[in-house]
């Protein structure tokens, strides 16, 4: 645990030693061994000197009880450890598909990553999400093709995986020495030198370079030639030096490695077998040595909230301060929220502005995490991540910057919540307590939400999924002392247009004194998922594609609606959305257009003509109908292979859309699209079904019709 007293003082990064940060995050599949990495990583950093085990359930980054018991990691906890003069600051990513957005608001805060695989597995699909918003994200990477001691694995494939479904140029720069039960070790292709493990050391430190082992000689010059290849691309000197025939010193592979994962030309390749503490040394090193320090990465982006001008921040001391807080932890003596600190300096005491909610906050103290202490700063610089406590009213997401010089920071966004339970508390809960406890686990987790149902008057918590919600139930319990019970799970139904429909509407009331006009002709069309990207695509760069595709046009020439009436129509029509005609869900995917009007110089205003839009749109929904669209989930389930008949034929009935069966090595994937609805206890209906073999991830796809009969329409969403 991280809690107790500081043992001693650190000083904040500072531009000399800005060089020597690593912000990096570990992405991997359930199961590739993140964890056991993660704790070998902290091991090897020093600032543990127990030896944890996930199969024991005492590792570090792994601090929630549920999380043990679950073996994933839910959290995104920030744990920094030493390498020499490199400070590494590992930034947990979850592995649960359920938890996207977590990935999500990692991948904004690091500078780089590295991806840990599965050498039986491979690169399995979650992995391939994971790495596509890596992509999106421009963090440079490295791969670790862990577990190469277990049975069946296979190192090569797993390389060929990468070109293939990562589209990855690899620089494999360590290779095995045997697989599987003949794995010994590994090779170094820079040194080519074989990292000998002393077999009696109980703490795994001791080790010696040695020649090659004979066996494998041919294999790891043939795979240096590769490297060399891969690397003489990325670093013209190296290709020339190659070129000449000259002998090539270690520090010139090295540079032409970083240069190459720098620019997103080749991605390093280590491996090893964490739970055997192999290859994760020579990966602290390639992490030193390839990835980025934060003065690598380009100044940070933002605008100024007033004038909207943008402004660049870069990671040096001297700038105004800018941050990002990426997490709250709520703690019996205060939130800690973990800030990602883009510019300038931090100090105890001082005021910053939340540039978010417009609000001054005082620092009391700032942290530094380990393993398993905290150190308090003096002064926290560019490039750091830390935990901050004495905000007030800071949550996930929030900018904060000076004072005099404030800049908002591109918001952190996060998809909408697909299911929905009903909250029950205990008998004895205290109603301001459990309001209090969920206040603070929604500003914790941005992707859970929590509502009143208007009808039922039931308390509602929404989600990303089963898994999510109980989670979050479980920690009400554990860290706010409330229980509650849940109800049965609900969909997120949406429900959209059936065809286009064009109408005027006119909003004319006359009863005495000062009359309402107003009349506007508008166009409504459902946007199918062509027709949405199509509009997308062609948006102003200013303007941000709407999660719910509503999108308003307006279309007057010549002012036959007056220019300060347009807004009051669009949110008519935005709140028409909300809860739409017959069953209440929300809508989406509508695209309205204003083609025409006529106002009143008495009768008219801003409120009668959002009125009259809200008419407008109810008649349309009324006219044109409505259909409703049920959440589908993109579902990737894995198993022993004699079980592929029987989850597909499963899959069917839950009216599922099979997109890809595969099978290797006596394991079989199944990847499909299936309506949230039909999943429910799928979690226990598959363990029960393969004997706790299978093994299932699944995130948030798309919306598609759903019959009426189908969907459960007593539930708004
Ligand atoms: P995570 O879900 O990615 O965090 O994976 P864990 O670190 O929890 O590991 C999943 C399972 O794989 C555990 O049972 C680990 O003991 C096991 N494991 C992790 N690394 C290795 C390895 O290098 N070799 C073998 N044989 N098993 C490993």
């Amino acid at each position: 645990m991280f809690y107790g007293r500081a043992k001693r003082k650190h000083n904040a990064a500072n531009t000399t030693m800005l060089e020597n940060l690593r912000n990096i995050g570990i992405i991997a599949h359930v199961d590739a061994g993140k964890t056991t990495t993660t704790e070998r990583i902290l091991y090897f950093g020093g600032s543990k000197h127990k030896v944890g085990d996930v199969d024991d359930g005492n590792t570090t980054t792994d601090f929630d009880p549920l999380e043990k018991a679950k073996g994933i990691t839910i959290n995104s906890a920030a744990v920094s450890l030493e390498w020499g003069d490199t400070q590494i600051t590992l930034i947990d990513t979850p592995g649960h598909v359920d938890f996207t957005a977590e990935v999500e608001r990692s991948l904004r805060v690091l500078d780089g990553a590295v991806g840990v695989f599965c050498a039986v597995g491979g690169v399995e699909v979650q992995s391939e999400t994971v790495w596509h918003q890596a992509n999106r994200h421009g963090v440079p990477r490295l791969c670790f093709v862990n577990k190469l001691d277990r049975m069946g694995a296979d190192f090569y494939g797993c390389v060929q995986q990468m070109q293939d479904k990562l589209q990855v140029i690899p620089a494999v720069c360590t290779i095995p020495a045997g697989q599987d039960e003949a794995f010994t070790g590994v090779i170094d292709l820079i040194r080519m030198k074989f990292w000998k493990q002393d077999p009696n050391d109980p703490a795994h430190m001791k080790y010696e370079w040695t020649e090659i082992p004979a066996t494998y000689q041919k294999q790891a010059v043939e795979w240096r030639e590769k490297l060399l290849d891969a690397a003489s691309h990325a670093c013209d000197e190296l290709l020339t030096a190659i070129l000449d025939g000259h002998e090539i010193p270690e520090e010139m592979i090295r540079k032409a490695l970083r240069i190459g994962t720098l620019t997103g030309k080749l991605t390093p390749v280590h491996c090893g077998s964490s739970k055997e503490f192999h290859g994760v040394r020579l990966l602290l090193d390639a992490v030193r040595d390839y990835l980025p320090s934060p003065a690598d990465r380009p100044p940070v982006e933002g605008i100024v909230p007033k004038s909207k001008e943008k402004v660049l921040r870069k990671p040096e001391a001297s700038e105004p301060f800018s941050a990002l807080s990426f997490k709250t932890v709520s703690e019996k003596h205060g939130d800690l929220v973990f800030l990602r600190i883009y510019s300038g300096e931090l100090r105890p005491g001082e005021f910053i502005l939340n540039t978010t909610t417009g609000k001054q906050e005082r620092i009391s103290h700032i942290y530094r995490l380990f393993g398993d202490r905290r150190d308090r700063l003096e002064v926290a610089g560019p490039g750091d991540i830390v935990a901050v406590v004495g905000f007030k009213h800071t949550a996930t997401g929030h900018t904060l910057c000076s004072v005099d010089q404030p800049m908002l920071l591109d918001e952190i966004r996060f998809p909408d919540p697909v299911i929905s339970q009903a909250l029950i508390p205990a008998k004895n809960v205290d109603e301001t307590r459990l309001a209090e406890a969920l206040g603070k686990m929604v500003r914790d987790d941005p992707t859970l939400k929590t509502k009143v149902d208007a009808e039922t008057n039931q308390l509602i918590l929404s989600g990303m999924g089963e898994l999510h919600l109980e989670v979050s139930v479980h920690k009400l319990e554990r860290d706010h002392g409330v229980k509650c019970t849940v109800g049965k799970p609900m969909v997120a139904y949406r429900q959209t247009l059936t065809k286009p429909i064009e109408f005027e509407t006119r909003y004319i009331k006359q009863s005495g004194g000062r009359g309402k006009y107003a009349v506007i002709r508008m166009k409504y069309e459902p946007l199918s998922k062509e027709a949405r990207a199509e509009w997308e695509a062609q948006l102003e760069e200013d303007e941000k594609p709407d999660p719910n595709g509503i999108y308003f046009v307006d279309e007057i020439y010549g002012g036959a609606v007056p220019k300060e009436y347009i807004p009051s129509v669009a949110a008519g029509f935005r709140q028409g959305c909300v809860k739409g005609a017959k069953y209440g869900f929300p809508l989406v995917d509508v695209r309205a257009t204003l083609l025409d009007g006529k106002s009143h110089d008495v009768d008219s205003s801003a409120d009668t003509f959002k009125l009259a839009a809200l008419e407008s749109f109810r008649d349309a929904q009324a006219h044109a109908g409505l259909i409703i669209l049920e959440p589908i989930m993109n579902v990737v389930v894995h198993a022993p292979a004699q079980y592929q008949g029987a989850l597909a034929g499963d899959i069917n009935r839950r009216r599922g859309e099979i997109l890809n069966l595969s099978s290797d090595k006596g394991r079989c994937m199944v990847h499909a699209y299936i309506p949230l609805s039909e999943l429910f206890g799928y979690t226990s209906d598959l363990r029960n079904f393969s004997s706790g073999t299978a093994s299932f991830t699944m995130e948030p796809s798309h919306y598609a019709a759903v019959k009426e009969e189908l969907a459960d329409i007593r539930q708004a969403s």
